[in-house]
């Protein structure tokens, strides 16, 4: 090896690795965790739970505003497929919806970005099962990021997997859940992400969500889609995309559903 071709080398190699170390560091400023993301492990059990607030008497259903689209009226799912496009085969009965489990999570047949989105909810009235196991559904705005649905009354989960949390990532600031069977509400501003035509992402989602009208979080900064056990970052996707409820296995109702699209 001629001196100028090693010395090109070392230059190649360490060009390389100054390459690699502000790639890594851009990765790291923006996977969007905050301190407590980095201090507790996902779904950690020993992460301290937020305190317990009765949210005061609920006048529910909230009824739609003049511009919002009704998403369910309490007759029938003619808004709503399941994953496949097929007719959604969740029951209808007494103004309600209700998850039938192994037919899958259903989905509107509209997309959504950006939104204000209303949505009655009620645990299954005889509590069965614990932790994630108890009255687990969950709102998937655009299909892809999700505020869990739990009984999360007198039963005990992880703190990010808790009702009210953005799955995975952030633990709701307080607990206000309804016994089961009461019916209980979340009103939640979506902005949804951007990313530009090459699919980088130019600005992250983020989400504030009243539970029973209590504030469980305020203008939080989502790392990315919602999973099981880990926090992947950001994949490109349309800019409206279906809304859709979870078949987590549990008879979990739903009613008066309506969004306001404000993107
Ligand atoms: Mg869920």
């Amino acid at each position: 090896m001629t001196m100028k071709k090693a010395v090109s080398l070392v230059l190649s190699a360490f060009a390389f690795f100054l390459f690699a170390a502000v790639n890594c560091q851009e990765i790291e400023e923006k996977n969007f965790e905050t301190d407590s993301m980095k201090k507790w492990k996902i779904h950690d059990k020993n992460r301290p739970l937020p305190p317990l607030v009765d949210p005061g008497p609920l006048n529910l259903p909230i009824p739609p505003s003049a511009d919002a689209q009704v998403l369910f009226n309490g007759k029938d799912l003619s808004h709503w497929v399941d994953s496949k496009g097929n007719q959604a085969q969740w029951k209808v009965e007494n103004g309600t919806m209700e998850v039938v489990k192994k037919t899958g999570s259903i989905q509107t047949k509209n997309e959504f970005g950006s939104c204000q989105l209303h949505i009655e909810w009620a645990a299954p009235s005889e509590a069965s099962g614990e932790s994630q196991a108890r009255g687990n559904s969950g709102v998937f705005l655009m299909g892809i990021y999700e505020v869990q649905v739990l009984d999360n009354y007198e039963n005990k989960t992880y703190a990010d997997g808790m009702a009210g949390a953005v799955y995975g990532q952030y633990p709701p600031l307080v607990n206000v859940c309804r016994p089961p069977g009461e019916w209980q509400c979340f009103d939640i501003v979506f902005v949804a992400p951007q990313f530009d035509e090459s699919g980088k992402l130019l600005k992250p989602a983020r989400m504030t969500v009243f539970h029973n009208h209590v504030l469980i979080h305020h203008d939080v900064v989502l790392t990315g889609p919602t999973a099981w056990k880990k926090r992947p970052s950001y994949k490109p996707h349309a800019e409206k995309l279906p809304l859709s409820l979870q078949d987590h296995g549990d008879p979990v109702r739903f009613r008066n559903i309506w969004i306001r699209d404000i993107s």
